[in-house]
């Protein structure tokens, strides 16, 4: 148990902008039975706790409030099997992301979650917010992945729905319960993930588009022609391709001019010497026929690499544009070149010095939007704008970061009164002193 001083600064807040603030203590179990305990005295006392995983999370679910005691997974740590005949994987909660994709690697196989944050969030993190990240697009969301998991509810009693099995109907499932409750319902102790097969050939490139139609009508096009391998379609709008590009003063644009959309395409495929060929061919239809404008080929790991950085480094920018309204929002991808218009339409003309990057999973309808101003400011009335304008467009407030606290009042714009109140019953069911992340979702 870490106390006053020795809490450091990293258990004050997660990633998001929420504010943040000393736990009342921090507790760092090593095993199911001492956090089952843990909960145990916390129920029976009525003393409200915070679960913080890698504290990566962007909607401040894991940030605490004053006289939270946080519980941290950081020291339920490992994998206990990888079995390579049925292609699972068990692993504790406290594993982060990378560890378990490396590991599933060793064994040939493949674990389809990827996200910028993979070195810090942990699986039962990933679990808990069902994370979405850039495979999404072949592979669906975490919850796809997870085919059992143990957990720990309010009062301390464990549930262990270790299923093993891809095909199981006997009664309900209950983990779906926790996955995306953003541990509001329980404290999610160990997985079980299913893996891929390891895909032998990996192909990527970054193509420029000068209009967003042509970049829906390539996805729709690369989807028939590349199948199931297609495993990554994501857009960033010019501003974000170089605004990172500016950040990152080792990477270069690897395409000689400038277009208004970039796309990085990945293609995997389970056959070693054809896939560069149907590849090629897919990407040459489309610049012959004029939908594509230009394209790059990654010719080694290292300059594939370099393209998801590029993809990937809005890490950077969170640490540096300042105050920023940070949302990943869904909507129909054919409502989303409109949205973004009159996104940035609307928020340059309500404040000075606006500026609207746009990045996202167009596979997966997702896009990701970072508003700010450069200068210190109340990011609120940007998010409430943002927020209405979705429920305008008929999208959802969060396509993958979670509800937390950030984003809690705005619920009814993407869910319905019924939706809600059900939401509340279980809550109260199965946390009746509501003491596990109070206040967070609902
Ligand atoms: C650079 C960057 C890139 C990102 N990219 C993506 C992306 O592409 N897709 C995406 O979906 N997200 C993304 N995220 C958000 C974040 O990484 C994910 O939400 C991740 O799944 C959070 O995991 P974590 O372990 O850090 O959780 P935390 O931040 O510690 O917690 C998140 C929520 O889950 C709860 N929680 C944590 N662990 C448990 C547990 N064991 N049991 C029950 N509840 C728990 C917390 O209480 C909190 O409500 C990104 C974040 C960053 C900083």
């Amino acid at each position: 148990m870490l106390l006053d001083e020795r809490v450091g600064e990293r258990y004050h807040s997660d990633w998001s902008s929420a504010i943040g603030c000393a736990p009342s203590a921090v507790l760092r179990p090593k095993s199911t039975q001492q956090l089952s305990e843990v909960m145990a005295l916390c129920h029976e006392h009525h003393q409200p706790v915070v679960i913080q995983g890698g504290l990566t999370g962007l909607a401040g679910g894991a940030t605490p409030v004053l006289g939270e005691i946080a519980i941290s997974l950081e020291r339920m740590t490992g994998i206990e099997d990888i079995e390579p005949t049925g292609m699972t994987m068990v692993a504790h909660a406290g594993t982060p992301l990378q560890v378990l994709q490396d590991a599933a690697l060793e064994h040939n196989l493949f674990l389809p979650l990827d996200l910028g944050a993979r070195g810090s969030c942990h699986i039962g993190g990933n679990v808990a917010t069902n994370a979405g990240g850039t495979e999404v697009i072949r592979y669906g969301m975490t919850r796809s992945l997870v085919l059992g998991l143990e957990a720990v509810l309010a009062d301390g009693t464990v549930v262990n729905a270790m299923n093993r099995l891809i095909k199981n109907n006997s009664g309900y499932d209950l983990k779906q319960l926790f996955i995306g409750s953003e541990g509001t319902l329980g404290v999610i102790t160990r997985v079980v993930l299913k893996l891929q097969p390891k895909p032998l050939s990996y192909h990527t490139a970054l193509c420029g588009f000068s209009d967003y139609d042509s970049v829906v009508e390539a996805l729709n096009r690369l989807k028939s022609s590349l199948g199931s391998g297609l495993t990554g379609f994501e857009l960033m709008w010019d501003n974000y391709y170089h605004r990172v590009l500016e950040t990152a003063s080792d990477l270069a644009s690897p395409l000689q001019q400038s277009h208004r959309f970039y796309v990085l395409l990945e293609f995997r495929d389970s056959q070693a010497s054809a896939g560069s060929e149907r590849f090629e061919s897919a990407l040459f239809e489309l610049l012959e026929d004029e939908k594509m404008d230009d394209a790059v080929i990654a010719q080694s790991h290292q300059e594939a690499a370099n393209f998801w950085r590029i993809r990937d480094g809005v890490a950077e920018l969170l640490q540096c544009l300042g105050p920023l309204s940070n949302q990943d929002i869904s909507l129909p991808i054919s409502k989303i070149g409109e949205f973004a218009d009159v996104l940035q339409a609307r928020l340059k003309r309500d404040y000075d010095n606006m500026e609207v990057l746009l990045f996202g999973h167009l596979g997966d309808n997702n896009i990701h939007a970072l508003a700010y101003t450069g200068r210190q400011c109340d990011v609120e009335p940007i998010n409430s704008q943002i927020m209405h304008m979705i429920g305008e467009f008929g999208g959802a407030i969060t396509a993958e970061h979670g509800v937390g606290v950030l984003k809690k009042k705005y619920l009814p714009l993407s869910r319905s009164a019924s939706e809600i109140d059900l939401m509340k019953t279980l809550k109260s069911a199965m946390d009746p002193r509501n003491i596990l992340n109070p206040g967070r979702v609902i």
